[in-house]
């Protein structure tokens, strides 16, 4: 394992957007967001395209040149605000972003051969995620978009400080099966987790089991519910008619 900062599970709640309100280019793509994640929580997020679900995460993470209008990020009650991106990471956080980027010429097996791995404590998630072979290959260079996600989840388990895993789109571009091996995973993982997920499709909750789902609808939180109801509703009724629905919980 790599420790890159302290491990403060157990604190409650791990993560808290307080408010939080944020243009790029002039616009304002989030609004008045507030959102607790409690520690060991596993939450939905669905939306459909557009709806400020990448920036939600990106924003956490300090990536990219967004502007906090107002509000506040917490982990374990303090401000991300000033923070880095690796700061961040050392508070706790990590990501799986819904883009990766390649880099050609280094293998994940490269990065571990510089630590010190007890390779029986790490060989059952390279099991799990089926990856073996994916390890030697350079870093999401050629991978398919499924073998990125299960690639950089296993990453993240290296990390042994991160407490909340921040996932987008985990499982848009991945089969069926994988999807199957990556909600298992991720089940028994979420014994020590708070888990934020982004899906539009809603696919991974037949197998993944999830706490809470909200929906965000042009960068607003409009519903905070049972994550069955919540996905049933957008199914019958579409995302639009989620403003009127009569199941959130207020
Ligand atoms: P989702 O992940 O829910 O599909 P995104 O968070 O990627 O949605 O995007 C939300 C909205 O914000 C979209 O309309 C997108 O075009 C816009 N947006 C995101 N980032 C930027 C940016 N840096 N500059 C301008 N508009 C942006
Ligand atoms: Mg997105």
């Amino acid at each position: 394992m790599i420790k890159v900062g302290t491990n403060n599970l157990g604190s409650d709640p791990t993560l808290v957007l307080k408010n939080l309100t944020v243009e790029a280019e002039g616009k304002t793509i989030l609004r008045n967001i507030n959102l607790k994640v409690k520690s060991g929580e596993r939450v939905v997020l669905f939306g459909p395209n557009g709806s400020g679900k990448s920036t939600l995460f990106k924003v956490i993470m300090g990536l990219d040149d967004y502007k906090i209008k107002k509000g506040d990020i917490e982990v374990d009650g303090k401000s991300l605000k000033k923070r880095s991106i690796d700061e961040r990471v050392k508070l706790g956080l990590g990501y799986v972003g819904q883009k990766s980027v390649g880099i050609k010429g280094v293998t994940v097996e490269n990065l571990m051969d510089q630590y010190d791995f007890e390779y029986e404590n790490i060989k059952k998630t390279i099991d799990q995620l089926n990856i073996d072979e994916l390890l030697k290959r350079d870093i999401n260079y050629t991978l398919s978009g499924g073998e990125v996600k299960r690639v950089e989840l296993f990453t993240l388990s290296l990390l042994d400080n991160i407490h909340t895993y921040l996932l987008d789109e985990l499982d848009s571009g991945v089969d069926l099966e994988n999807i199957g091996r990556i909600a298992k995973y991720l089940n028994e993982v979420s014994k020590e987790k708070s888990i934020v997920i982004t899906t539009h499709s809603g696919a991974i909750l037949k197998e993944l089991k999830v706490d809470t789902a909200y929906v965000i609808l042009n960068g607003e939180i409009i519903c905070k519910g049972k994550p069955e109801k919540v996905w049933d509703c957008i199914n019958k009724q579409g995302y639009e008619k989620c403003l009127n629905c009569e199941i959130a919980e207020k």
